[in-house]
């Protein structure tokens, strides 16, 4: 027997209705790539993307079609993404920081036929303009006042103007909620680039969940500031929990220096932010440097990477903002798992509840998650035995776009690549990526524990952990690490720093002091880049 309830499919049209009607007079605000803010309603957003989907129908664009974007954080990057999505074409956001080869390559593969971007990626669009394939237009994101005029793009359209000429008028059509929304890239840092494709189901499903207390924690009563870009997995799918929950937004378009983050969440009375580890280390440092602190915001959730238990003592102790370490995945949209503290951990001593923060957390309903052998058998949950960490659920894909790379479920299962442990109360934490584990002598060395041991130093601000080829245990740690301006550090005085806090043969064999540490286009840090440099390091110190 079937239940009598009525049958409307989860779409993302839906979120923005939602958001005009009942949250209308709630703020969408934007540091523009101009440099000043600009503000509207959602009541406003909402009229803005009736007109862009009027107008992106009148570019040809059609159901499923993908619409590429090369856009910061900011409204009308927000615009594309119910216009495009909630008319049934798929909004596929590049990530500007990749090399102008892998953008042609990731824009062919995914066959965009129209590109909007911001006026910084000018450069980049004009480098890839004529490779392209498929891309019969290009539009800036800006008004007539500050079109560029390019010899590279003779037919460029201004969104301003297109959405001038376009009615505000339009029906959100109804359509299968399995349909595809949008489409976000892996990095490739191995191999090429392949396509996670959401749909409206997965990302409202995903919605849910991830604005819960004991996930991301989003309400009606707080002011969001996206720090992580929205080409990165949606921006971890805040655009939509805001307009789910009727939040205040706001972007900080390119500007993401200490300085102007600060400042904007000062200006705005901003409560919750969310990015990787690398952005708040310039904020942190220009907070302290300026004697600072943050008078609105509460809480900050940090993943993407590992974030040092060192991070969160700075905010938590010095500032009273509350970390909420998350951990996921393109292929997961992203959220898979949240640290947000049960009882028994709140009961914990500072330092003891400092160590289940920096897990990664507990699963949110929807993704289930076990940890397996190398023979496949699951492992218990001790909160000591790592095997990789294999997660399923609505949200997390079945296969990746124009099913590159063939199946990648194993018995319905999606294996994260990533190494990590679960304890009874089923708190996950990330030990390495399979990829990043050193094995030393046939046992493993945890990097992330290396790494948070290295960056509690006060002298260090940034550490990787690699493996090193070593001539009796096949590999050893080695640490490549960035000194804070004008600290001063040794080698030994950075090894001893280690005794008492980890098993003696964990310790890192050498230490190299470098300017910098590769980072990724999603900001992590690019340790295969290190390995690479650093492979014979040890031999040759031998
Ligand atoms: P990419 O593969 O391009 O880095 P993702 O953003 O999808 O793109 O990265 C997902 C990976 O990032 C995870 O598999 C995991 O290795 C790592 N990761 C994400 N969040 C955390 C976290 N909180 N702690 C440790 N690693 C994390």
């Amino acid at each position: 027997m079937n239940g009598l309830m009525q049958q409307q499919p989860l779409l993302i049209s839906n979120l923005l209705i939602h958001a005009e009607r009942h949250h209308g007079e709630q703020e969408v605000v934007s540091r523009r790539v101009e440099g000043d803010i600009h503000r509207q309603t959602y009541r406003e957003l909402a009229r803005r993307s009736r007109r862009l989907a009027n107008a992106v129908a009148g570019l040809g664009i059609g159901f499923g079609d993908r619409v590429a974007t090369l856009a910061w954080n900011g409204y009308r990057h927000m615009e594309l993404y119910y216009a495009v999505s909630g008319s049934g074409a798929v909004l596929h956001t590049l990530n500007p920081r990749l090399h102008p080869d892998q953008v042609v390559w990731i824009a062919d593969h995914a066959e965009d036929q129209v590109l909007f971007f911001d006026l910084t990626f000018l450069p980049l669009v004009e480098a890839v303009a004529d490779r392209v394939k498929t891309i019969k237009a290009f539009v800036a994101m800006t008004d007539r006042a500050h079109m560029p005029t390019s010899s590279k793009l003779p037919g460029l359209l201004c969104y301003e103007d297109l959405l001038a000429a376009a009615s505000d008028q339009f029906s959100w059509p109804s359509f299968d909620e399995n349909t595809a929304s949008s489409l976000c890239y892996t990095s490739g840092t191995t191999g090429n680039p392949k396509g996670a494709l959401y749909s409206h189901r997965s990302t409202v499903l995903h919605t849910y969940a991830a604005a819960l207390p004991d996930a991301l924690n989003c309400s009606a009563r707080d002011t969001i500031l996206p720090v992580v870009p929205m080409f990165h997995v949606n921006a971890w799918g805040l655009p939509y929990a805001a307009c789910m929950v009727g939040a205040k937004l706001v972007f900080p378009g390119p500007f993401l220096d200490g300085k102007s983050l600060h400042e904007l969440f000062e200006g705005e009375r901003v409560t919750v932010s969310a990015g990787v580890p690398t952005v708040w280390q310039g904020l942190l440092t220009h907070v302290e440097a300026n004697n600072l602190g943050f008078s609105t915001m509460r809480r900050t959730i940090i993943g993407g990477s590992a974030c040092p238990p060192a991070m969160m003592r700075a905010f938590q102790d010095r500032y009273d903002v509350t970390v909420l370490h998350a951990w996921g995945m393109t292929e997961l949209s992203p959220v898979g798992t949240v640290c947000t503290l049960k009882p028994r951990q709140l009961e914990l001593n500072g330092e003891q509840r400092l160590g289940v923060q920096a897990k990664q957390g507990r699963s949110v309903f929807g993704v289930d998650m076990k940890i397996v052998g190398d023979d496949g058998a699951e492992l218990p949950w001790d909160g000591k035995t790592s095997g990789e960490l294999m997660v399923r659920g609505p949200w997390i894909i079945a296969s990746y776009f124009k099913n590159a790379g063939g199946d990648p479920l194993v018995d319905g299962w999606f294996p994260t690549g990533d190494v990590a442990n679960i304890d009874t109360d089923g708190f996950m934490q990330i030990t390495d990526r399979a990829k990043d584990v050193i094995k030393s002598g046939g046992e493993w060395i945890g990097s992330i524990d290396l790494e948070n041991i290295a960056m509690a130093h006060p002298a260090v601000a940034m550490a990787a952990c690699i493996a090193a080829k070593h001539a009796k245990w096949d590999e050893r740690p080695l640490l490549v690490v960035v000194r804070k301006p004008g600290a001063e550090l040794t080698r030994q005085e950075l090894l001893a720093f280690f005794e008492g806090k980890i098993a003696k043969w964990w310790t890192p064999d050498d230490v190299v002091f470098v300017d910098a540490i590769p980072l990724g286009a999603t900001g992590k840090m690019l340790k295969n880049r290190l390995r690479e440099q650093f492979a014979d390091h040890l031999l040759n110190a031998a």
